[in-house]
C-alpha cells in the first residue's frame, strides 16, 4: 500500500473483509436539518440519524471515505493550511462505523491489524493516546481502552492519558458522546520540538495523530449527568492524507502523490520550483489545496457569495489566485487546475465529472473578477505610490475601496523600497471594523419601526409608483427606507429576494436595491444610490427577466414535490430547497438513489403537468382549513393562524407556500434535471431548471449527440473507403507478455492517427481480454499514445492517465482521459519506442 489510491482502496476492502458495507461519501455540504456545522467535517456526520436512531443503517458496520472540509466555524483549519504539515482545509476521512456491533475491544483490534499488518508502521514507533478520565463527568480513566491497546502489544509506557479537552468527544452541549482514543506514529527526534516533554499530544510534528475512535457510549443530560446508552457505538475516522504522508515518509500531506501531481502541475505552469525557501513551499501548497477545495465545494452546489459556505468559497478562489501571482501563475489557472483535480478523483467522486462545466464556469467567472480586482489595484497603487512611500489613508482605500489584498500592497512597497505607513492602516482598518460592527448589527434588522406597515405587492405587480415612507442614511452610499407598496419578493420559503432599483420620481435618480429585510407581515429595504428623502415618489422596480426565471422555478418545484411523491410514496417529505432564476433546488427524504427510469418518470411527469396548462392560484385560510385540505407543510415550520396556500389545477397539488408563482403552468415551458445525489443518510437532492434554461440544456445535450452521430458515420464511411485499415496500422515492433492473468500488449505501429490506435486498442482488448494494451504511433510529425486496461484493473488501483502521463513526458506532450482508458499526443515521434518502454514498465510494475 502506498499511493492515495491505494490506501483509500486498501482501507476499503480491508473493511468490507471484516464484514463491513461500503457506503458513499455524503455531501461535503451537510443535508439541511443539521446547521450544527457549515461543513461536513467528518466521516460520521453525514450517518448521524443512523446514530441516533433516527433512520435504520443498512448494515450494522458501514466503511466510508468521507470528503471532508474543515474551514469555517468551530472546525477551522484553513489558517493552518501551507503553516503546518499536517492540516488541509478540504481533505477525505477514511472511517469504519460500528451501529450497536462491536464496540472498544472490536475497534482497537481491527485499527491494530490495519496499522501494523497492512499500513506496517512500525510497531515500536505506534502510540495511542486515551481518555484519563474527569471527576466532573464522574469518570475514570478508560481502562478498558488501555487493556485493548496492551492485549494488541503496544507496551504501558505508549500509552498515554489525555484529559477531557483532548480525549473525550461530544457533537453538541447534550446528547451522545463518549471517550477516545487516538493512534500517533512516532516519526522521529528529526520532526520534534527536542523538549524532554515532548509525547503524543505535543504541538510539534514528532508525533502525528492519523487515526481516531471515538466511542459513544453514554448520553449527556442537561443537569452534566451521564447515563448509558442503549447501544453502544464506533465512529472512527483516519486522515487519508496525512496517512499517506506516513506510508510515502514525506513531510507533509501535500507531498502525497496526488496532491503533489497539482503542485507539479503549477511548477510547470509557472516555471517556480517547489522547493527552496519555505515561503515559495507554502504558496505552492495553499494553491493545490485551494484547487481541490474549490473544486470539491462548487460539485456540491456551493457557489462564490459573501457569506456562509460561498464566502467560504470566494476567500478559498481568492487566496489561490493571489498565491498564484506570487509564483508567476497567470490567470485564469484554477479551471486548468481543477481539471488536473477531476482527472485524478472523479474515479471516486463522479460528481466531478458531472459537475465539471459549473465547476469551470465558477473558478473562470470568480478568478477572473478578482483578477481585474487586482489589475486595477495596481494601477492605483502606481498612482498613489510617491517616490517615498505609501500613506495609511492610501493603502487604506486601495483595500477598502478598491478590494485590493492589504498584503499585495504591503508586498509591492517592500519590493519597491517604499516606506508603508501601518500604523495609520491598522487604526482606519480598526475603525471600520468598528463602524461595520454597528452597522451590521442594524444593518439587517429593522430600524424604521414608527413608520407604517409597507404593503407587499409583488404577487400581482413587478413595477409599482408609490413612496418612500421612512428613510435613514446608513453612510458609504447605502440607505435604509420603508416603501409604501413594494414589490420586492423579500427571501423566505427557499425563494430568493428579488433584485431590483427604485428610480426618483422627480430627479430621475436610481438607487439598486440592496438587501431586503423580512419582517412579520411587513419589510423594509436597504438602497444603494443618492438623492432620496422621506416622502420623495419613486417607481419601484422588479425587472421581469429576474422575477419571471425564479417564479416559473417556484411553480416548478410544488409540480416536482408532488410528482415525487406520486411515483416514490408518501415518505417523501421536503427537507429544504432553493428557488433561484438560474435552477432550483430540491432536498428530500428518501432511501436510495433514483434509477434512470424513476428520473425519466419524474421529468416526464412534471412536463405533463406543465403541457396541461393548469391554472395555479393562491389564498388564504385558516390553518384548520388548510389542513383538511391536505396541504402540504414543512415538517417542524411554525405556522400563523391564517396561511397561504397555492393551489396547482383543481386540488392536485396544494402547499402552504408564500413564493410567486405563474399563473398557469405552462408559463414554465419545461422542465430538465440537471442532476440528482445524496445529501447524506436518507436525503435525495434534485437540481433541475426550466423555461429558457431547460431549452438550453436540452439543445446543448442534442448537439453533443449529433456530434457523436457524425462521428460515428465519419468512422464507419471511413471504414468502408479503407478495407484495409481493418488489418491496421503499420505495425513497427509489437511485445506481449503476461503478468498473473493479464495480457500486457505493448505495439508501436507507423503512419498511424489516434483514431487508428483506438481501433487497433480495441479490437486487441477484445481478442486479448483481460489485457492492458500500450500503442504508439505516429502521423504528420505527431505522435500518439493511447493506454487501455481491462475494468478489472481500475479496481486493483491501476490508471491508464498516470500510465499515460508518464509515457508523455518522454515525447514531450500530456493527455489524459478515464482510468482505463487514456490517450496522450506530443511534438516528438523519434521518442515513441522510449515512451513504450517506460508505459511498460510502470504497467509491468503496477501489476507486481
Ligand atoms: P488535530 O488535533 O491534528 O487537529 P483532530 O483532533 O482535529 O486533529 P479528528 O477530528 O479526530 O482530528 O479527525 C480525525 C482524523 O482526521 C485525524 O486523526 C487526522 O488524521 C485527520 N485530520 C483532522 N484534521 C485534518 C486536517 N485539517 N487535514 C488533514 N487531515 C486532518
Ligand atoms: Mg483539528
Amino acid at each position: 500500500m502506498q499511493t492515495a489510491a491505494e490506501l483509500r482502496e486498501g482501507f476499503l476492502s480491508y473493511f468490507e473483509s471484516k464484514q463491513h458495507l461500503r457506503h458513499p461519501s455524503g455531501s461535503v455540504v451537510p443535508p439541511p436539518d443539521d446547521a450544527t456545522t457549515l461543513f461536513t467535517i467528518a466521516g460520521m456526520q453525514p450517518l448521524r440519524n443512523f446514530f441516533t436512531g433516527a433512520a435504520a443503517p443498512p448494515a450494522p458496520r458501514l466503511v466510508t471515505v468521507q470528503k471532508v472540509m474543515r474551514a469555517g466555524g468551530k472546525h477551522n483549519d484553513l489558517d493552518d493550511v501551507g503553516r503546518a504539515p499536517r492540516y488541509c482545509s478540504f481533505f477525505e476521512m477514511l472511517g469504519n462505523f460500528s451501529f450497536g456491533d462491536y464496540f472498544k475491544d472490536g475497534a482497537i483490534d481491527l485499527a491494530w491489524e490495519f496499522v501494523s499488518e497492512h499500513l506496517q508502521f512500525p510497531e515500536e514507533n505506534v502510540w495511542a493516546t486515551v481518555f484519563a478520565g474527569d471527576p466532573e463527568l464522574g469518570l475514570d480513566l478508560d481502562e478498558t481502552a488501555v487493556a485493548g491497546w496492551l492485549r494488541v502489544g503496544i507496551p504501558r509506557d505508549r500509552i498515554v492519558a489525555l484529559p477531557r479537552s483532548e480525549n473525550f468527544w461530544q457533537a453538541a452541549e447534550t446528547g451522545p458522546c463518549g471517550p477516545n482514543t487516538e493512534i500517533f506514529l512516532d516519526r522521529g527526534e528529526a520532526y520534534g520540538c527536542g523538549r524532554a516533554t515532548c509525547a503524543p499530544g505535543c504541538e510539534c510534528d514528532r508525533y502525528l495523530e492519523f487515526w481516531n475512535l471515538v466511542f459513544m457510549e453514554f448520553e449527556l443530560a442537561e443537569d452534566g449527568t451521564l447515563s448509558e446508552l442503549p447501544k453502544q457505538n464506533v465512529d472512527t475516522g483516519m486522515g487519508l492524507e496525512r496517512t499517506a504522508s506516513l506510508l510515502q515518509n514525506v513531510d507533509s500531506n501535500f507531498d502525497i502523490d496526488n496532491v503533489r501531481g497539482l503542485i507539479a502541475w503549477a511548477e510547470e505552469r509557472s516555471g517556480t520550483p517547489y522547493g527552496g525557501d519555505a515561503e515559495t513551499i507554502r504558496v505552492h501548497r495553499v494553491i493545490a489545496d485551494h484547487a481541490r477545495a474549490a473544486t470539491f465545494l462548487i460539485a456540491d452546489g456551493v457557489l462564490p457569495s459573501n457569506e456562509g459556505r460561498g464566502y467560504v468559497l470566494r476567500r478559498v478562489i481568492r487566496r489561490a489566485v493571489q498565491y498564484g501571482r506570487r509564483i508567476g501563475l497567470r490567470s485564469p489557472f484554477l479551471p486548468e487546475l481543477s481539471d488536473v483535480v477531476r482527472e485524478q478523483m472523479s474515479k471516486w467522486y463522479p460528481e466531478l465529472e458531472q459537475s465539471r462545466g459549473m465547476i469551470q464556469e465558477y473558478l473562470r467567472g470568480e478568478e477572473e473578477r478578482f483578477a481585474e480586482t487586482l489589475e486595477r489595484g495596481m494601477k492605483l497603487f502606481e498612482e498613489v505610490a510617491t517616490s517615498r512611500g505609501i500613506s495609511g489613508e492610501d493603502a487604506f482605500k486601495l483595500h477598502d475601496t478598491y478590494g485590493f489584498p492589504w498584503e499585495l500592497t504591503r508586498e509591492l512597497a517592500l519590493e519597491r523600497g517604499l516606506t508603508l505607513d501601518e500604523e495609520t492602516f491598522t487604526r482606519l482598518m480598526t475603525e471600520q471594523r468598528e463602524r461595520s460592527r454597528k452597522t451590521s448589527t442594524v444593518d439587517s434588522a429593522a430600524r424604521l419601526g414608527g413608520a407604517p406597515r409597507s404593503d407587499f405587492v409583488g404577487y400581482e405587480r413587478t413595477e409599482v409608483l408609490t413612496a418612500i415612507l421612512a428613510y435613514d442614511d446608513l453612510g458609504d452610499g447605502n440607505f435604509q427606507v420603508k416603501l409604501e407598496q413594494s414589490p420586492f419578493y423579500p427571501d423566505g420559503g427557499g425563494q430568493i429576494a428579488d433584485g431590483g432599483y427604485i428610480d426618483h420620481l422627480e430627479s430621475g435618480a436610481r438607487a439598486a436595491l440592496v438587501r431586503s429585510i423580512r419582517l412579520s407581515d411587513d419589510q423594509e429595504l436597504v438602497f444603494h444610490g443618492a438623492g432620496f428623502a422621506e416622502g420623495d415618489r419613486v417607481r419601484a422596480v422588479v425587472p421581469w427577466s429576474v422575477r419571471f426565471p425564479t417564479t416559473a422555478n417556484h411553480t416548478a418545484t410544488h409540480l416536482l414535490h408532488k410528482v415525487l411523491r406520486d411515483v416514490l410514496g408518501e415518505h417523501v417529505r421536503q427537507a429544504g430547497s432553493a428557488v433561484r432564476p438560474d435552477k432550483l433546488r430540491f432536498d428530500f427524504t428518501h432511501p436510495q438513489a433514483l434509477d434512470t427510469e424513476q428520473r425519466a418518470e419524474i421529468e416526464r411527469l412534471v412536463n405533463e403537468r406543465i403541457f396541461a396548462n393548469l391554472p395555479v392560484r393562491a389564498f388564504e385560510t385558516p390553518i384548520d382549513e388548510a389542513r383538511n385540505l391536505g396541504a402540504m407543510m414543512l415538517f417542524g415550520e411554525k405556522y400563523g393562524d391564517v396561511v397561504r396556500v397555492v393551489e396547482v389545477g383543481d386540488g392536485w397539488s396544494r402547499e402552504l407556500c408564500g413564493g410567486t408563482h405563474v399563473r398557469t403552468t405552462a408559463e414554465i415551458g419545461a422542465f430538465t434535471i440537471l442532476s440528482e445525489g445524496s445529501v447524506g443518510a436518507g436525503a435525495r437532492r434534485i437540481e433541475a431548471v426550466t423555461s429558457g434554461e431547460a431549452f438550453a440544456l436540452l439543445h446543448e445535450r442534442s448537439r453533443e449527440l449529433d456530434e457523436l452521430r457524425a462521428e460515428v458515420e465519419r468512422l464507419r464511411r471511413e471504414g468502408k473507403k479503407r478495407p484495409e485499415a481493418a488489418a491496421g496500422p503499420d505495425v513497427v515492433d509489437e511485445r506481449r507478455s503476461r503478468a498473473g492473468d493479464v495480457e500486457v500488449i505493448v505495439v508501436h505501429a507507423r503512419d498511424a492517427s489516434a483514431d487508428d490506435l483506438l481501433a487497433l486498442s480495441d479490437r486487441l482488448m477484445q481478442e486479448h481480454a483481460p489485457a492492458a494494451v500500450v500503442l504508439g504511433g505516429s502521423e504528420d510529425g505527431r505522435a500518439h499514445l493511447v493506454v487501455n486496461l481491462d475494468r478489472s484493473l481500475e479496481s486493483r488501483g491501476l490508471d491508464a492517465v498516470a500510465v499515460v502521463r508518464e509515457a508523455a513526458a518522454v515525447i514531450g506532450g500530456g493527455g489524459g482521459g478515464r482510468p482505463t482508458m487514456a490517450r496522450a499526443g506530443g511534438k516528438e515521434p523519434e521518442k515513441l519506442a522510449e515512451a513504450l518502454a517506460v508505459a511498460e514498465r510502470v504497467l509491468v510494475e503496477a501489476l507486481g
